[in-house]
């Protein structure tokens, strides 16, 4: 859905872990030890060859004719996406997104704590959003400095995300979430992942047409 700076990691292969990761600790709380490459690839309609090199993108190989221990790949594939233990975050803009983003609790399963946000509106500063103070932007320096916070989540207008990605790399900020439809220019050494929507809608909208074409093909 998104894309990212990152050159030499497996970004397909990473972008299925979680997929992976959901299904295995459904079959990890029924309390199933070992499961089989061919057994996933079955239940998650995907190809038994491409899991296993998934997998071992990880570390983690599997027995031969036994397959894979169950919580020692949960713990494997967590570790590998930094999922094993919680990451703070700061949101910068928090309007229709960034508030929404604020007040989803799912995140914390995947190791993403967000602990504040800032905006310029002045209606918002000191204000709480979703139980998590929102900041005036002038604060963020300090505030990461402070809190040694390594990850920044930019919903703030096209127009102000390079400026805001500016003052997040200034303040220490290393890996940045960016929302915003805008291509950012970074230091090599802070990761950026796009939230590319309307990517994925271009799949799903063309997907659909696909789909309709064939009914209508099928009609004539
Ligand atoms: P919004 O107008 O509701 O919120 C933007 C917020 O950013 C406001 O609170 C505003 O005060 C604040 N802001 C503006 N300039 C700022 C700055 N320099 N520093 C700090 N805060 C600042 O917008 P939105 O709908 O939440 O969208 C936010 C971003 O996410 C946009 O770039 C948008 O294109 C993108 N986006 C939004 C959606 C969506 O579903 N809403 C989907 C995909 C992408």
């Amino acid at each position: 859905m998104g894309s990212s700076s990152s050159k030499a990691m497996p970004l397909p292969s990473i972008r299925r872990l979680p997929m992976y990761l959901r299904f295995l600790k459904q079959l990890n709380n029924r309390g199933r030890q070992v499961v089989s490459c061919t057994y996933i690839a079955r239940e998650l309609s995907v190809v038994s060859t491409q899991v296993r090199k998934d997998f071992a993108i990880t570390g983690i190989v599997g027995k031969p004719k036994v397959g894979y221990d169950v919580p020692a790949l949960v713990s494997a594939i967590e570790k590998f996406l930094g999922w094993n233990g919680s990451r703070d975050a700061f949101v910068v803009g928090v309007g229709g997104l960034g508030s929404a983003l604020m007040g989803y609790e799912g995140f914390t399963e995947y190791g993403l704590n967000i602990v504040a946000g800032f905006d310029i509106d002045p209606a918002k500063v000191g204000q709480p959003m979703h139980g998590k103070m929102v900041h005036p932007l002038e604060r963020l320096p300090e505030m990461v400095s402070h809190t040694k916070v390594l990850i920044g989540i930019i919903t703030v207008p096209a127009k102000a995300a390079q400026e805001v990605a500016r003052l997040m790399v200034g303040s220490g900020i290393r890996a940045i979430w960016n929302y915003a439809p805008v291509a950012l220019e970074v230091p090599d050494s802070v990761v950026v992942e796009n939230m590319n929507l309307s990517a994925s809608l271009a799949v799903l909208s063309s997907r659909l047409e696909e789909v309709l074409g064939r009914h209508h093909r099928q009609r004539d």
